[in-house]
């Protein structure tokens, strides 16, 4: 099982300490140091990003969410969507910066806080997600926590999911994801989803894990993890998310793929996603200082016209091209979508292309997530 975090000191808002999440976290954390504050923690914010993000890592703060809990996906609102396509997503910001520590994270360049943030006014949430919800009555919404975080890697701490489960699917027109790399399921094995939650998680072959995401679960123990949450009654998505291009990586994606599939029947997966690494330019510098040895910075990487950077097109398409190949021995049929990418690169990889951000998510909806089951 990944570890649990353990942050060197936890700061609680005062507006904060009636909250079933702050109680969780209190009792989880009772031998750490803690202070009840009014306000922001009193912590050097250093002007070095790197320097930054390393403390962030450290100190865990427990607020209120004083902004909207639900928005859009940032690719809804990015550059250049009419031929980069988006997949409709919408965010439900309950926690920012994570505790674990993947050396391409682009939380790296985007947090400005010296601290990990949770947001555990729960009540107001509910009240958002509900209004949300209640507006869309004739939509399936897609919704998830896992943009600014990971949805489980503080679970144990938290409770966070053994209040939401309960909570949200007494909706009969959502479908809220979890994305997480850890294997931290326990807090929903017990509470009944009625297919309103899928849990997802991101893979990458167990190489890449080791090198490029630290402190995350072992690749087996999330396939473990994704097959128990089936068994309880959960929807489970993968992200084959960053797929990434070293020398000979071919034969470690390949066998990746067979892996995945023998530990995961894939006519049980609602959704399966594509996407290679991006990320803002001001990553690099960071990621660089924060990991030296990492070789991830030092590829062939290229602005792309919605400002992020990437692998040269061609290359993209050639490793979605492998990937699909590989994927589609074991899922002919797979709910495959692709992240962030643009028509060309869906037309080189299946053959066709949704016309627009509309089309991609009745593509990832088709037949699979039914609407109005309760
Ligand atoms: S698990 Fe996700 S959010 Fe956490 S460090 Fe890795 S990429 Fe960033």
């Amino acid at each position: 099982m990944s570890r649990v975090y353990r942050p060197q000191h936890v700061w609680i808002d005062r507006q904060v300490v009636d909250s079933p999440i702050t109680a969780n976290v209190v009792r989880q954390l009772a031998a750490v140091p803690m202070d009840v504050i009014d306000g922001p923690p009193p912590l050097p914010a250093p002007a070095d990003q790197a320097a930054l993000m390393t403390l962030a890592k450290k100190h865990l703060y427990l607020t209120a969410q004083k902004g909207r809990f639900v928005r859009d996906c940032p690719g809804a609102s990015s550059r250049a969507t009419d031929e980069r396509l988006c997949c409709g997503y919408v965010i439900v910001d309950t926690v920012s910066n994570c505790n674990y520590d993947c050396t391409y994270c682009y939380l790296q360049s985007y947090i400005n806080t010296p601290y990990l943030t949770v947001y555990a006014n729960i009540d107001r949430l509910f009240e958002e997600v509900t209004a949300f919800l209640r507006a869309r009555p004739h939509q399936l919404v897609r919704m998830g926590s896992g943009e600014f975080s990971d949805s489980l890697s503080l679970d144990p701490l938290t409770g966070f999911s053994g209040l939401l489960v309960p909570f949200i699917r007494q909706f009969p027109n959502v479908l809220f994801e979890l994305k997480t790399k850890s294997d931290l399921v326990e807090g929903l094995l017990d509470v009944e989803p009625r297919g309103r939650v899928m849990v997802s998680w991101s893979i990458n072959p167990q190489s890449v894990v080791q090198r490029e995401e630290h402190k995350t679960a072992p690749l087996a123990a999330r396939l473990r993890a994704a097959q128990r949450c089936l068994e309880a009654g959960y929807k489970i998505g993968l992200h084959f998310d960053p797929l990434l291009h070293f020398p000979g990586w071919e034969d470690v994606y390949e066998p990746f793929v067979k892996q995945v599939f023998q530990a995961v029947d894939p006519r049980a997966v609602t959704t399966m996603s594509m996407g290679s690494l991006r990320f803002a330019p001001d990553l690099k510098d960071v990621v660089q200082a924060r990991f030296p040895k990492s070789r991830l910075m030092t590829a062939e990487l290229f602005p792309s016209d919605d400002g992020k950077i990437r692998y040269f097109r061609p290359l993209r398409a050639e490793m979605y091209a492998k990937m699909w190949g590989w994927i589609r021995r074991y899922a002919p049929d797979a709910p495959l979508y692709l992240c962030m990418e643009t028509q060309t690169l869906w037309q080189q990889t299946f053959g066709h292309a949704p016309s627009c951000s509309a089309d991609v998510e009745q593509h990832i909806q088709t037949g699979k997530i039914p609407l109005l089951v309760t």
